[in-house]
């Protein structure tokens, strides 16, 4: 399947110069988001993975399927101020603005094994501040999962050499 086809690019997206990448195309056509979530779970399935995090809100739609595939846990990652529990917090920026990311303290054991996904992987700063506040609860980072990468912008050079899977490329 060329997933290329079910995404829809939004010119000046949210800000003039943007190319959106637009998923909910893809995510409404229920073959296609199945496929999307299978071929993924073929690129990781070699892997040894106890949980996947994801950054919301596009994480959850790709990081709790694919972990419901894989039989395993997902944890949430949240801007600040959403998350209910005792928390960890980090600063982030974004292809376009500046947040701060949230992860409950006990949401991952010192050890486990995680796989972060996300929709899409830009910049790289949403999976280097996921990153961060993984490692400072002791998670040990098998790799990342996405959909889409934008390859001109470098996110990768970002990661230290973390493997990462992407089904399309810009
Ligand atoms: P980064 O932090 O790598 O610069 O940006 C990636 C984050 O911003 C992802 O969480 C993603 O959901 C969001 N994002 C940035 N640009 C786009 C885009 O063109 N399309 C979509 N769907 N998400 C984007």
């Amino acid at each position: 399947m060329n997933f290329k086809d079910y995404i829809r690019v939004i010119p000046d997206f949210p800000q003039p110069g943007i190319r959106f990448k637009d998923i909910t195309t893809l995510l409404k056509d229920g073959q296609a988001y199945r496929a999307a979530i299978d071929a993924l779970r073929e690129l990781v399935k070699d892997k040894q993975i106890d949980l996947i995090a994801g950054p919301e809100a596009r994480g959850f739609v790709i990081g709790a399927p694919l972990a419901l595939a894989l039989g395993i846990g997902f944890v949430p990652i949240r801007k600040s101020g959403k998350l209910p529990g005792e928390t960890v917090e980090a600063a982030y920026d974004l292809e376009y603005g500046k947040d701060r990311l949230a992860i409950h303290s006990d949401a991952i054991k010192p050890g486990q094994k995680v796989l972060i996904a996300d929709d899409l992987l830009a910049t790289g700063g949403t999976i280097s501040t996921s990153i961060e506040l993984i490692n400072r609860l002791g998670g040990e980072i098998v790799g990342a999962a996405f959909l889409i990468e934008l390859s001109y912008l470098n996110g990768r050079d970002k990661l230290n050499g973390l493997d990462v899977a992407a089904l399309v490329t810009y």
